[in-house]
């Protein structure tokens, strides 16, 4: 998760920007790392664990990450949660959850990401939040900040 900060701290320090970071490790291997980079490439997908899966099947050859572990700095979205299922990752790690930071991050009101993972058909995903929350949260707006609707990714 240390690593996954670090990523994300490259896109700079304002939150606005979305400074994700996705670390995945395969057997004590760091397969891939990337930040957040949808207005660089442009593109809508590239959200940090995105371009970590893409990167991390190109560095292991497999379309398949079994046994590998995510590690980022959000809770991811439903894009991204759904990608991790279907490319078998075997354990999501999270920093900062919903609860920890503005609603601008996450795409839809109620649907919780973590409902599904618990409803796919793969019964052996494992998906863990909490990790260095604090100084994950640190890195974006804080749940009660009043943003002009101009600033909201989401919206
Ligand atoms: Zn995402």
């Amino acid at each position: 998760m240390r690593m996954a900060i670090a990523v994300a701290k490259t896109k700079g320090s304002d939150p606005a920007d979305s400074p994700l970071g996705s670390v995945i490790v395969l057997d004590g291997r760091v397969l891939s790392a990337e930040p957040n980079q949808t207005e660089q490439l442009p593109d809508a997908t590239a959200h940090a664990e995105m371009m970590a899966i893409r990167r991390a099947c190109e560095a292991s050859g497999e379309m398949e990450l079994r046994g590998a572990t995510l590690y980022s700095t959000l809770q991811p979205c439903g894009m991204c949660t759904m990608a991790t299922i279907w490319s078998k990752v075997g354990r999501v790690v999270y920093g900062a959850g919903r609860e920890d930071v503005h609603r601008m991050y996450f795409e839809a009101r109620h649907v919780d990401t973590l409902a599904f993972i618990a409803d796919a058909y793969r019964d052996d995903v494992v998906i863990e939040g909490g990790c260095l929350r604090d100084e994950c949260a640190a890195l974006y707006y804080p749940p009660d900040v009043d943003l002009p609707e101009a600033e909201q990714a989401n919206l």
